[in-house]
């Protein structure tokens, strides 16, 4: 696709979405492929609370650039408040969002705030480290098989405390079997040359990495409808990572 095409693309999905808004500058957002688009953020506008059609009309990729778009508004601190008491009525009559976002329970990252959405726009699953059991898998193929929403983003970040906790083998409670399911991503970096403990950032940041890869290939194994989709073209799963000093994610 020629450049201008994909700038002219790429409004135009955003044009069809309520997902973002914000300032008039132009923008250049890095995709999770090899290439720079730049978009004209004055026809970014803020249709209201997304129906069916609208999703209809998202694809995988347009939802990726999306969310990519509102992480730059996040950044630039250009968000705007969008929960009007016109969308918290229109909420009421269903809903059909446009992502399903697999976080970390860290509260230093504030989803919806991050990729500038707002009711209605997000299936938000949170649990700490990111990983995924069954009760979270049945909440993606809801989100994806029943709701329609497009793409699976498996959303670490870093400093984070659950991988951490997982590098040094912490045992507590509950906490024990949660950290189990992040050891196979310490182990995996058995190799890695440098300080391998909790105290190394950019260990942290490799297990954290290492990490939402092995949630999304069990996402992959495990669900044979997700799989399916995924093979299908009708939805991406894809690893975000969120910088906690930028606010910036990377998708991967
Ligand atoms: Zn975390």
């Amino acid at each position: 696709m020629k450049y201008s095409s994909l700038i002219i693309f790429v409004t135009g999905i955003v044009f069809l979405s309520c997902a973002c808004t914000g300032s008039d500058t132009n923008n250049s957002v890095t995709s999770s492929g090899d290439s720079s688009i730049s978009v004209s953020k004055k026809d970014v506008i803020n249709e209201g609370f997304r129906n069916k059609e609208a999703q209809s009309k998202l694809t995988p990729d347009s939802v990726l650039h999306i969310l990519q778009l509102g992480n730059l508004d996040y950044t630039g601190d250009n968000l705007v408040i969008r929960n009007t008491s016109e969308r918290i009525r229109k909420a009421s009559l269903g809903q059909y969002p446009a992502a399903v976002i697999l976080s970390c329970l860290d509260s230093r990252v504030p989803v919806e705030d991050v990729f500038h959405c707002g009711i209605g726009d997000l299936f938000v699953a949170r649990v700490a480290g990111n990983i995924s059991n069954e009760d979270i898998l049945g909440s993606l193929e809801y989100g994806c098989k029943v709701s329609g929403a497009k793409l699976v983003v498996v959303l670490g970040h870093e400093y984070c405390g659950a991988v951490k906790s997982a590098i040094d083998d912490v045992k507590l409670g509950n906490i024990t079997a949660l950290l189990g399911k992040i050891r196979p991503a310490v182990m995996q970096l058995d190799t890695f040359s440098g300080d391998k403990s909790s105290k190394n950032a950019a260990f942290v940041e490799a297990v954290c990495r290492q990490n939402i890869l092995n949630t999304i290939r069990a996402i992959r194994m495990n669900s044979p409808i997700l799989m399916d989709m995924e093979n299908k073209g009708e939805i991406k799963i894809v690893g975000a990572e969120y910088h906690m000093e930028t606010g910036r994610v990377d998708f991967f």
